[in-house]
C-alpha cells in the first residue's frame, strides 16, 4: 500500500481530502471486497463519498439492458451519474502531503425512547441486493437499558418505496403469482415503516459542541 490517498476538495479546491471511514460490502453477510470510502476535506469540513466504481459500471450496464422499462435507465443512470461524480469533483492529487485532520467522523447518538439514556450506534450496514444499494441500516442500542433499534437511510426507504412500487405494479401484471408480490411489497413498506418510527421515537442528541 502507498501513502493514503489525497484528494482535491471539490468545494474550497484545497487538497486536503482524505478518506476517514472505509465501508466493506457484504453480499448475505459476506464481504464481497468493494468499499465505499468516505472523504472528508480537512480544510473545509466537505464530505463525500466514492462508491465502487463496479457499482458505477453496474447501473450504466442496467440502464443500457433495461432501456426497454424506460423509467430504469433515469433512475440507474442518475445512480451511475451520482456514483462517478464525485470521483471528477475531488481527483486525487499525486504526491500531496497528509493535511492535518481537524475534523473527525462522529457517531450520532440518539436519546433510548424506553429509559430517556443514550443511545449509540454500534454497526452500520450498507445493503446490496443483487448488486444494487439499498440503503444503509444503522443499529442502535442503549447504553442504560440495552433496548435496541434499527434506523435506515433516506436511501434506503426510497428503495424500499420503488420496489414496493415496482411489486404492486408487476403485482396486477402476473396474477395469481401476484399476491406474493403485494406481499414482498407491503413487506418492504412495513420495514421503512419501523425503522421510520424507531427514528422519530428515538431522536437525534445535538452533538455537544468541543470546547
Ligand atoms: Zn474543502
Ligand atoms: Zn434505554
Amino acid at each position: 500500500m502507498s501513502a493514503p490517498e489525497v484528494r482535491r476538495c471539490g468545494k474550497c479546491g484545497a487538497a486536503e481530502a482524505v478518506c476517514e471511514r472505509e465501508w466493506q460490502h457484504t453480499t448475505m453477510g459476506v464481504p464481497s471486497g468493494s468499499t465505499t470510502r468516505d472523504f472528508c476535506c480537512q480544510a473545509c469540513g466537505h464530505r463525500f463519498e466514492l462508491v465502487p466504481m463496479r457499482r458505477v459500471w453496474t447501473f450504466t450496464a442496467l440502464s443500457v439492458l433495461l432501456g426497454w422499462t424506460c423509467v430504469f435507465p433515469l433512475v440507474g443512470g442518475a445512480m451511475a451519474l451520482a456514483g462517478y461524480w464525485p470521483y471528477m469533483a475531488n481527483p486525487v492529487v499525486v504526491g500531496a502531503p497528509q493535511p492535518a485532520i481537524r475534523f473527525r467522523a462522529t457517531t450520532p447518538t440518539r436519546r433510548c425512547a424506553k429509559c430517556g439514556g443514550v443511545a449509540r450506534c454500534l454497526t452500520v450496514t450498507r445493503t446490496r441486493s443483487r448488486g444494487l444499494p439499498t440503503g444503509t441500516t444503522f443499529d442502535y442500542a442503549c447504553e442504560a437499558c440495552e433496548g435496541a433499534f434499527t434506523i435506515g437511510s433516506p436511501g434506503g426507504h426510497v428503495f424500499n418505496v420503488v420496489a414496493a412500487s415496482v411489486c404492486f405494479v408487476m403485482g396486477f401484471g402476473c396474477l395469481p403469482f401476484g399476491v406474493v408480490l403485494w406481499l414482498m411489497g407491503l413487506g418492504a413498506l412495513a420495514l421503512s415503516g419501523f425503522q421510520l418510527l424507531a427514528q422519530v421515537r428515538n431522536p437525534l442528541i445535538a452533538e455537544a459542541v468541543e470546547g
